[in-house]
């Protein structure tokens, strides 16, 4: 049976990697990877060092790149690699625009999608804006919903998914994890050793204008109040992230700004790390599961289990919140012994094996 795995942007080719890794070694499966490379250098990075390989290339990326415009480039090549490649069953993860535009093109072609990380919901179809659309509309048109969690799971049966089309898997980003810590990780960035490190990422749309300038004035605060804490920011290149980021944090003495980092050194990074701030959903994933606290910079979440659990703490876009909850995570080691307790609400490394036997089973029972 030939299986499409489909790969857009970094966190889609992170959690898609262990899933391909297992089809490869099935016997009845005919694995090809379509890279459609939404974003195209953050994405290379994740491949090779997974040491996957796209078949096809869309190299769709382009400068300034509008959703529309990327949605209907997507839409126009889809049929000729689907004629070519004729795929039994096309996988998709997360809640891209690629994610959304091919479960389309698959429903047109009448091929059966399987949606990875399924059921995450906020409930609010402009926010996150574009994922909760995008997700929605995956999800209403997948055969295969591969819920992480439980409540992912409560999440579809409420929107009248039916029980017996979701497999509860667990993320599939605690897979790539474990994998990646098997190898030797190196931050290949110097952070003096007596100081504490907080790690920062942000760049979601939803942060844009002024939520992010907010973000960044609470930065700019923190890093000047706490001269002994080392503060560790890989910049998206977005022109909407870089230059505000830039322009805040630019000249701070103990703010270190960077490209993006690999995949292997921004989980050497996180280890290293005393407190992550972060926009990611990726990272509020993995964090937990090493123990690192981290506070979000959103005001709602579709990942509740670690917040639940007091691991991770929404503290959204306002200056005041993030300097005050920072500040307390820094002076108060009670409060913050307990959210640094190692749990993963999120996976256990096996969920790329559930996703697998899932399809292995269709496919026995269609025989
Ligand atoms: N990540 C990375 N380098 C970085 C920042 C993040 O490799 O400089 C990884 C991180 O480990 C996580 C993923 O990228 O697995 C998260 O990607 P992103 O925040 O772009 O997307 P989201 O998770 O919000 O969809």
């Amino acid at each position: 049976k030939t299986i499409l795995c489909v790969v857009g942007t970094r966190p889609e080719a992170i959690k898609m990697a262990p899933v391909i890794e297992r089809l490869k070694g099935e016997q009845w499966a005919n694995v090809r990877v379509l890279a459609t490379a939404q974003h195209r250098h953050l994405l290379d990075q994740v491949n090779q060092f997974f040491g996957i390989e796209p078949d096809i290339d869309l190299n769709i990326m382009q400068p300034n790149q509008s959703l529309t415009t990327l949605t209907a480039r997507l839409l126009l090549n889809l049929d000729e690699i689907f004629q070519a490649e004729k795929p039994d069953a096309v996988l998709v993860q997360g809640d891209t625009t690629t994610v959304m535009t091919v479960a389309l093109a698959c429903f047109y072609h009448k091929i059966p999608v399987g949606h990875v990380e399924a059921g995450l919901r906020t409930w609010d179809m402009q926010n996150p804006f574009p994922e909760e659309a995008n997700r929605v509309i995956a999800g209403n048109l997948a055969k295969w919903h591969f819920a992480p969690t439980e409540g992912s799971r409560q999440n579809l049966l409420r929107e009248g998914i039916p029980d017996d089309e979701i497999t509860v898997t667990g993320n599939t980003v605690i897979d790539a994890l474990l994998m990646a810590t098997q190898k030797e990780l190196t931050l290949g960035v110097e952070i003096d050793p007596g100081k504490r490190l907080i790690l920062v990422t942000s760049h979601r749309r939803e942060n844009f204008g002024a939520p992010f300038r907010n973000i960044c004035q609470a930065l700019q605060i923190l890093a000047k109040n706490n001269p002994n804490v080392q503060f560790l920011y890989p910049v998206h290149p977005n022109p909407n992230i870089k230059n505000v980021a830039y322009e805040y944090l630019g000249g701070l003495s103990n703010f270190l700004l960077c490209e993006p980092l690999d995949y292997a050194p921004f989980i050497a990074a996180m280890k290293r790390a005393y407190l992550i701030l972060t926009d990611s959903g990726g990272v509020q994933e993995e964090a937990p599961a090493l123990g690192k606290p981290v506070l979000v910079l959103r005001d709602e979440t579709e990942r509740p289990e670690a917040v639940e659990q007091g691991v991770v703490k929404l503290v959204g876009s306002n200056c005041r919140n993030i300097v005050e909850y920072t500040q307390r995570l820094l002076n108060d080691s009670a409060a913050y012994r307990q959210m640094a307790r190692g749990i993963s609400p999120y996976g256990d490394g096996r969920a790329s094996e559930r996703i697998v036997q899932t399809l292995h089973d269709h496919f026995k029972q269609c025989a």
